[in-house]
């Protein structure tokens, strides 16, 4: 067993738990209602503060069963002050009565009678057998079972930045009677926030990292298409395949079959380099993107041949797909030679000049404007409706535009790869209320077949974080595997966690702001543009400011005894009250400074700065830095 290699890379995270995190809490048994449903065994799991149990590992484990050992290991002392002992299935001896933890694809799987390779990707089964429980599941999902096992026994659940619920000091605890499977809504669910997260953070909230589902060796993972096909290779010789304006590729070729047929060849020869690379290693992903260029203009090339595509097909990314589709279906052919059994899509974007998908209504039904535009098998959309309004749900009349994105390119592809917008980019301390809209998108997409999903956050900030977005960063990771989540129910027991002692204090100005924001948007007709920057004192008014900032000194009372009694738990929860503090002192100052004397305001900009340095806000937007706010404020 490698174990020893594993235990040295999570230390790191370890020791970021013991600095930050918060290490509550009974959760209240009225939250917990999966819980009181359970049926137990006659068996005592922990019994007086001592188990008879045995985690028992297979022969040779891969490494996420090795994950799995540490992880029910590490929050079980925590859970319980017990060690558990990991043995390997060869030291074992089976009977009903025998009081082990079966991690993986062991020997002992028939006693179960479950078929491992039938459990989908990152999905798992729990089953108790007599005394024995078998948590099974392919690659990540033996991880996520454990998680699913210690949130049934200990009300174990993960929310952001290695903040969870765990109960404490379980002394007696029956084994529950499983027998269950679960298996996320979307196969890979992407980080959208965090950019730097540890492997346990990322395994404990059930994401990965965003760029990891591409192969995309020396190259970005997305706005790509320049990386396949540089200027400088190509330009001088084939200046037919780039676009007019230079801004993006011509897909076309100006509609010059030679270097048409040319430039497909050189994107497939480069795809199979990409697999031979990446297969070479034994990193079998599943996905190449060859995604075009960003832009700020969001124009398309103009060219005869594009623009007769455009009016043809209805739609510009028919051009895209005229391209993509042979060097798919040869890309394929290829790899079932190559590589049989691999399977591999190439993934490009509906964004900008592109989102719209050539269809059409014809007796009331979708279809294709034309039948060679329905994507290979091996061919993806990935759908980025950047002019989306968030803050409203997908399928309000304001949405019109995305929600067709959704319903017309599921016409032409299986699969869709989605990604969203979940902040306000030119305004990272100001409320993006997407609360109610989350789990309408993501109930929505589950209509579809969608394999990734990104939703943008305030990725790449490395900032903390206000306007209630930490919230929101566990509400996606925890809406991404189950779109049906009860969100209210959650977002109590996250409040319970996050705040301790002031959850009731601060789930009163969530639920003021959070009223005050479905007033904005429909008495006001507030903007859920992802750029937004014209606020005003009518969207935020200097007494509703008041009222939330009334809560938050609630929050700081109810927390003060703490300070003796246990003062790093009181230091976490007031940094992350203080945290809360920042978007109404944001808007204090900037939307209402006729309303302070010249030397109030400057006391509370100083103080403003003081702390939202001191918490680690570096971050005013996506491209400028909390240096930018103190200058224009001048301090
Ligand atoms: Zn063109």
């Amino acid at each position: 067993m490698k174990i020893k290699k594993i235990i040295s890379l999570l230390l790191s995270g370890i020791t970021l738990i013991c600095a930050a995190s918060c290490k509550l809490i009974c959760r209240n048994s009225n939250n917990q209602s999966s819980i009181e449903r359970i049926e137990y065994t006659e068996y005592k799991l922990v019994d007086n503060g001592m188990s008879e149990y045995k985690i028992v590992l297979p022969s040779e484990p891969s490494y996420d069963e090795e994950i799995a050992a540490l992880e029910m290991t590490e929050l079980f002392v925590e859970a319980t002050s017990i060690t558990l002992e990991t043995v390997c299935e060869s030291e074992i001896t089976y009977s009903n009565t025998a009081k082990l933890i079966f991690l993986g694809d062991t020997q002992y799987i028939e006693n179960a009678n479950v078929s491992v390779a039938s459990i989908p990707t990152d999905g798992f089964t729990l089953k108790t057998i007599g005394a024995n429980l078998f948590i099974l599941g392919k690659e990540r999902g033996v991880v996520y079972g454990v998680y699913e096992f210690l949130e049934k026994v200990f009300a174990f659940e993960y929310y952001v930045k290695n903040v969870y619920a765990l109960n404490k000091n379980v002394k007696e605890q029956y084994m529950p009677k499983l027998n269950i499977s679960d298996a996320p809504n979307v196969e890979y669910r992407a980080d959208a926030w965090g950019a730097e997260m540890s492997e346990q953070e990322l395994y404990r909230a059930r994401i990965r990292p965003f760029n990891e589902a591409f192969m995309a060796n020396g190259m970005y993972h997305i706005h790509n298409t320049f990386e396949w096909l540089p200027k400088a290779t190509y330009e001088n010789v084939h200046s037919n395949w780039y676009a007019d304006d230079g801004s993006q590729l011509c897909y076309t070729a100006h509609g010059d079959e030679t270097e048409l047929v040319a430039m497909q060849n050189e994107v497939l020869e480069k795809f199979q380099e990409q697999v031979n690379y990446y297969f070479g290693q034994g990193d079998y992903k599943k996905a190449i993107s060859f995604t075009q260029q960003d832009s700020t203009t969001g124009l398309w090339c103009t060219c005869a041949a594009c623009t007769n595509d455009k009016q043809t097909y209805g739609a510009a990314s028919a051009s895209i797909i005229r391209f993509l589709n042979p060097v798919a279906k040869q890309f394929k052919e290829w790899l079932e030679k190559t590589y049989p059994g691999h399977e591999v899509t190439i993934v490009f974007f509906a964004y900008q000049a592109s989102e719209k998908a050539p269809v059409k209504q014809a007796n009331g039904k979708l279809i294709p404007t034309d039948k060679g535009l329905v994507l290979e098998d091996n061919l993806a959309v990935w759908i980025a409706p950047i002019y989306g309004d968030y803050l409203r749900s997908v399928t309000d009349v304001k949405n019109t535009a995305m929600y067709n994105s959704f319903e017309n390119w599921s016409v032409l592809s299986k699969q869709l790869y989605v990604w969203g917008y979940d902040t306000n980019f030119s305004n990272y301390l100001m409320w993006y209320d997407t609360f109610d809209a989350l789990p309408d998108l993501y109930k929505y997409l589950n209509e579809f077949n969608v394999e990734y999903m990104f939703n943008q956050g305030q990725i790449y900030a490395w900032s903390n974080l206000t306007g209630f977005d930490a919230l929101k960063v566990a509400l996606n990771y925890k809406l991404m595997w189950d779109c049906n989540t009860d969100v209210e129910a959650f977002t109590n027991r996250f409040f319970e966690t996050w705040f301790g002692e002031a959850a009731q204090d601060m789930r009163n100005y969530y639920d003021s702001f959070i009223s005050w924001s479905k007033k904005l948007k429909i008495e006001q007709n507030y903007n859920g543009n992802i750029n937004f920057v014209g606020y005003t004192r009518l969207h935020y008014p200097l007494d509703k400011l008041k009222e939330w900032l009334g809560n938050i000194e609630s929050a700081y009372e109810s927390i003060e005894s703490l300070k003796t009694s246990n003062n790093a738990q009181y230091q976490n929860y007031y940094n992350r009250i203080l945290a809360e503090s920042i978007a109404v002192r944001y808007a204090l100052i900037t939307l209402h400074f006729t309303s302070y004397k010249q030397k109030e305001l400057l006391t509370m900009k100083q103080s403003f700065k003081e702390d939202a340095s001191a918490l680690g806000f570096v971050k005013f937007s996506e491209t400028k830095g909390m240096d930018f706010l103190y200058d224009t404020w001048g301090v």
